[in-house]
């Protein structure tokens, strides 16, 4: 019920209506019997700054950025995170004494399902599909982990190239390579963790797979497959390494997780993350 007294907190993008954000939020919100209301906002980029001012004047206690705004929101922010500034992006922002603050939960989203595993993170060698947004996440979660060796493939040498720049410049002190996907044959074998942040296989093109039937053939049975994509689940990647022995991790996980995290620095208590989970495979049909 929504009273006088209902605070708000929202998540911006453009568009938003796909955003399952206000599913997951709104369910956690009641399950915690809490006045606050979690709402869409579509803001087009040239709208951003007065949007962010306006939520400023009517009182917004925070709310979460989806694309394209990630990058965009940074200069309005009053202080960003030491992990929000390496991954160069910001998932959630709160009121803070000096103004807005922001951070980034895509990291903490990523590490929650591997931290469930028992591994000695100090021998994986990690090779992530992608050098795009999502992809700056993996390789900071990566670094947490401590992972041995960490390798971005991606299909374009010139944004590889930038790619591994702006980590040497992060407050993180990342040591990565980048490679072509023509190298991706040579660093399966040796891969203890592999990451598909690209959108290859994702509904409704479920029958892709950013794999070759020659590069399924070269996974390690001891792989833990990672598929930040969360429909269709299981997706073809995730499909194709289990059949090779192959722990599977799907991307909803990770987004239940993130929103977790941003909903704990809202409401400054523990919040119940079975609810969330629920409500969003209740909603994509999967319970
Ligand atoms: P993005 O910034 O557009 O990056 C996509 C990356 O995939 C780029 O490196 C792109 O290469 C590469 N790529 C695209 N199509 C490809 C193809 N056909 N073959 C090889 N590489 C290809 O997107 P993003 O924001 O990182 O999101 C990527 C995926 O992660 C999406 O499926 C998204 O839904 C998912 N995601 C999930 C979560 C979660 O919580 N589970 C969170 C964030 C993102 P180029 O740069 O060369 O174009």
């Amino acid at each position: 019920m929504i009273t006088g007294k209902t605070k708000l907190l929202g998540v911006i993008g453009y568009p938003i209506e796909h955003s399952l954000s206000p599913i997951m939020h709104n369910a956690a919100i009641a399950h915690l019997g809490l006045d606050y209301a979690y709402l869409p906002f579509p803001i087009p980029p040239a709208k951003l700054e007065p949007a962010i001012a306006g939520f400023d004047a009517i009182g917004v206690q925070g709310f979460s950025i989806t694309i394209p705004h990630k990058q965009a929101i940074l200069p309005l922010l009053a202080s960003v995170t030491e992990i929000a500034q390496a991954v160069g992006a910001v998932n959630t922002v709160w009121h803070s004494q000096q103004g807005w603050s922001g951070t980034n939960t895509d990291v903490e989203g990523f590490l929650a399902p591997l931290k469930s595993l028992a591994r000695d993170w100090s021998q994986v060698v990690a090779v992530i599909l992608g050098n795009g947004g999502a992809s700056r996440a993996v390789v900071a979660g990566c670094h947490q982990l401590g992972c041995a060796e960490i390798h971005v493939v991606g299909r374009d040498s010139e944004k590889l190239e930038k790619f591994l720049k702006s980590w040497m410049h992060s407050p993180l002190n990342v040591n990565l390579k980048v490679h072509t996907w023509s190298n991706l044959a040579e660093l399966l074998p040796g891969a203890d963790l592999l990451v598909n942040t690209t959108p290859v296989g994702m509904a409704p093109h479920s029958a892709r797979s950013p794999l070759s039937p020659a590069e399924v053939d070269l996974l390690p049975s001891n792989l833990i497959a990672y598929d930040l994509i969360y429909t269709p689940n299981p997706t073809l990647f995730l499909q194709q390494a289990q059949g090779k022995g192959a722990i599977a991790l799907d991307g909803l996980e990770m987004l239940v997780q993130q929103g977790a995290a941003a909903l704990r620095i809202w409401l400054q208590q523990e919040v119940p993350i079975d609810v969330m989970r629920r409500s969003l495979r209740q909603h994509l049909g999967w319970e």
